[in-house]
């Protein structure tokens, strides 16, 4: 009976297929997979990889610095960034479809990415999503991040303190760092009555560009008595 299941099965995928929500291929013969991805997308994914990354922002380095030019000249709140790609090719694909087309259910994707870090890098460490802006949250009905830190709660068991909050104002995108940081400034607060936070904790995000978000975050959470926080992104925009 278990051939007749199968055959049913397969007729089910070939009349009624998922897409990729990287490519939009149909995910033909593909119902083992955990995430709407399809196996030629998910391996097209290259993790950075080289032993010369800059020891703060996370970029490759050609030269023999241990510090990218940018960071060389900035002192952010928050120890270091790690993140596992480059924003490029079917990486930043799935991003946007993430937050932009409201595709909740890659959460769980990007969960599992955050997830491998964080038991290697950060391993017992809480994780503080860095949270979208109001105005975005209202429209999109839903906030990426806090998405992702409720799937590593639920899926890893990682402890997470999704207390911070950030008011709307001017979009960060295509802002330089200064101009972000000041656009950002006083707008980053913890919630109201929020818990006690641990001495060391993640900020999680998914993308990494200039820093400041993660800045003006780990500022706000250090004001409130936490001694080192670390970023952990999906990706690093170049
Ligand atoms: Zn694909
Ligand atoms: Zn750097």
């Amino acid at each position: 009976m278990r051939w007749i299941e199968k055959t049913r099965r397969s007729l089910l995928e070939i009349l009624y297929p998922g897409l990729c929500l990287c490519c939009g291929q149909a995910l033909l013969f593909q119902s083992t997979l955990r995430f709407p991805i399809c196996t030629s997308c998910q391996n097209a994914l290259l993790p950075i990889t080289g032993h010369r990354r800059c020891a703060v922002c996370s970029i490759p380095l050609i030269s023999e610095l241990e510090l990218c030019s940018r960071c060389s000249k900035r002192d952010f709140a928050f120890e270091s960034n790690f993140s596992v790609y480059e924003y490029r090719g079917p990486i930043r694909q799935i991003i946007s479809q993430f937050k932009f087309s409201n595709r909740r259910s890659l959460a769980r994707f990007v969960a599992h990415v955050l997830e491998l870090e964080l038991a290697g890098r950060f391993r017992g460490m809480p994780i503080v999503p860095i949270p979208g802006s109001r105005g975005s949250v209202r429209r999109r009905g839903w906030d990426p991040m806090l998405e992702v830190a409720r799937a590593l709660k639920r899926d890893a068991g990682i402890p997470a303190f999704p207390q911070l909050v950030r008011r709307s104002g001017g979009a960060q995108k295509g802002l330089q760092y200064r101009a972000r940081l000041e656009n950002l400034s006083g707008r980053v607060e913890l919630k109201r009555g929020a818990r006690q936070l641990p001495q060391r904790v993640v900020l999680i995000d998914d993308i990494f560009t200039t820093g400041a978000t993660a800045d003006e975050c780990a500022r706000v959470l250090r004001r409130d008595g936490v001694k080192k926080v670390f970023v952990l992104t999906l990706s690093v925009d170049m």
